[in-house]
């Protein structure tokens, strides 16, 4: 599919000009299209001399920009000496100006004689209070339209994820009454409106913008260059592109963007998958109920709304009351709800007891047959071990901090509740199996356990939910009685290519999933 023209440009944001030299060689090398130059930024800066000198260096095209406070910016002097540096810059050869809508109108009127052919006016407008109706957006692009920008800037906050709806609209050019000629920089601000950052090309944006690095962003919600360009490959996204995304809150941490969009790559499948950072369920999939959303991921805390939310949901995880994945089926947009922690958890477990036994028939019958498995924990991870234990053909033991809460799940899968307080004296045979479901052990608290290594030894094999570490003391102190361990990566591995195969309706490329997973943990 052709891929769009949307370029990535990023700003500087520097105090000084030497800063500013090398920061401009690290944007290139990084891989942008454009630079923009926050003159704002600059301590003691003397446009006279100074301008010129960085306008000399640039290795790219170069976006000025001299943001005074009342625009968000940090430019508290004269107004008039701010206007005659963004005249200087035309004069000089700027290839952009940003000037705000508030004073474009003089502005552009003082400039024709100072204005190459080659330079063009991008005329700005900010919000930092929200994200008005695509009917205000649509108005306001007809103001900065009118006063003869050569490109059109909005940049509002989103302060709910479905906010970014009406910024792609915007991108698209869907808020005019007859095509737009004037291309458009459309933006959402803040960590809710990361989707319109990363997006932008899909949509029809003239650009968006990429942070030199991690503390270096020039608005709020700013990805890095290097995520835009090595992550998410916004450059090979097309308008044809199918968006995928794990939903949760938070969202920022999940290693699923990493995996997923090298997974999509790998097998040549034109889908981008991003962090979508949702406060309501119902709501975020009404307002993105379009074929390009085409499947979700789904985290704390909605993995229970998600059942609700689904048109069809699978048995499995109809039992388990929780859903993980979306898939939107291609023939009718129906929304269709999966447990791959479930699928995840168990084939890593049953995996494991298979290398302990030297022998045996498993292709018609799972090796948790007749086993007693113990689940410490009752919350949404708990329900699928215990289900996917059940299914199997186990005999299931629930331990849980909050009892009734134990009691609940094993009667709905036939077991046994445990006091979590008993469950270092619960040894009624040997061999049995251990599945950790509860965050104890995770990072921080990684000298925590859920249970004594003493009782460790009546356990054949001992599963941890648990990720971060990778080894938990669980894990070492049943290794060190002899158990057979297997890590919750291996749960985390294996339901991100169940979902990977949902998505895609093809195989996962299993050997890189499990290397990004194992690099990235
Ligand atoms: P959840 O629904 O909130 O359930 C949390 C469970 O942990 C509850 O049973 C809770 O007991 C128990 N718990 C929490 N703190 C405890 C403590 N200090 N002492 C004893 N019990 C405690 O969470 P979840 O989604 O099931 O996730 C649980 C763990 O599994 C997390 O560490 C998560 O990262 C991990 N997980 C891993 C994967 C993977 O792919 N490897 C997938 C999903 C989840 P109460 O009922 O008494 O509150």
């Amino acid at each position: 599919m052709a891929q769009t023209s949307c370029l990535v440009c990023c700003p500087l944001v520097a105090n000084s000009v030497e800063e500013t030299v090398i920061q401009m060689q690290q944007a290139k090398a990084d891989g942008a299209d454009i630079i923009e130059l926050r003159l704002d930024h600059l301590h003691n800066f003397n446009p006279n001399t100074q301008l010129q000198i960085i306008l000399n260096q640039r290795p790219l095209p170069i976006i000025v920009t001299y943001r005074p406070k009342w625009e968000g910016g940090e430019y508290e002097g004269e107004e008039a000496t701010r206007l005659d540096t963004l005249r200087l810059a035309l004069e000089l050869g700027a290839d952009y100006v940003d000037v705000e809508l508030q004073v474009a109108p003089t502005f552009i009127k003082s400039i024709s004689e100072k204005k190459s052919r080659n330079s063009k006016i991008i005329v700005s407008s900010h919000n930092y209070q929200s994200t008005p109706s695509l009917k205000e957006l649509g108005q306001l692009v007809t103001r900065i339209q009118d006063t003869g920008a050569d490109i059109v800037k909005i940049a509002t906050t989103a302060t709910n994820i479905t906010d970014v709806n009406q910024i792609f609209q915007v991108q698209k050019g869907l808020h005019a009454q007859s095509e737009m000629t004037v291309p458009i920089i459309a933006l959402a601000m803040s960590s809710r409106g990361l989707i319109s950052r990363i997006l932008c090309p899909k949509f029809g944006g003239y650009l968006t913008f990429g942070s030199i690095g991690i503390g270096k962003e020039s608005a709020s919600g700013q990805p890095t260059l290097t995520d835009l360009l090595k992550i998410y490959k916004i450059k090979s996204l097309s308008r044809d592109t199918k968006i995928f995304g794990i939903i949760g809150n938070p969202v920022g941490h999940s290693k699923g963007p990493i995996l997923h969009n090298q997974a999509f790559r790998e097998i040549g499948f034109d889908g981008i998958y991003v962090p979508f950072l949702v406060d309501d369920l119902a709501q975020f999939l009404t307002v993105y109920s379009t074929p390009d959303f085409a499947g979700f991921s789904v985290t704390i805390p909605h993995k229970e709304a998600a059942l609700q939310c689904c048109d069809e949901v699978e048995p499995v995880a109809q039992s388990i009351g929780a859903v993980n994945t979306i898939v939107r089926r291609h023939s009718d947009g129906k929304l269709i709800g999966y447990n791959t922690d479930y699928m995840g958890a168990i084939s890593a477990v049953e995996d494991g007891l298979k290398g302990r036994l030297s022998s045996g028939d498993w292709e018609n019958i799972s090796p948790l047959s007749g086993r007693l498995f113990v689940v410490v924990g009752a919350g949404g991870a708990g329900k699928a071990l215990a289900y996917g234990a059940k299914e199997k053909g186990a005999r299931v033991a629930i331990a849980n901090r909050n009892y009734e809460r134990a009691k609940t799940l094993a009667s709905l899968v036939g077991g046994e509740a445990i006091p979590l307080e008993k469950l270092d004296s619960f040894c009624p045979e040997n061999g049995m199996i251990l599945a950790n479901t509860t965050s104890v052990g995770m990072h921080p608290n990684v000298n925590e356990t859920p249970i004594s290594k003493e009782a460790l030894k009546s356990y054949d094999l001992v599963f941890d939910a648990v990720y971060t570490p990778k080894v938990t003391r669980l894990l070492r102190e049943a290794e060190e009685t002899g158990a057979t361990v297997v890590s919750g990566l291996e749960m985390f591995i294996r339901q991100a290519m169940g979902q990977f195969e949902l998505f895609t309706g093809c195989p996962a490329p299993a050997k890189l999933m499990r290397e990004i997973a194992v690099r990235n943990a």
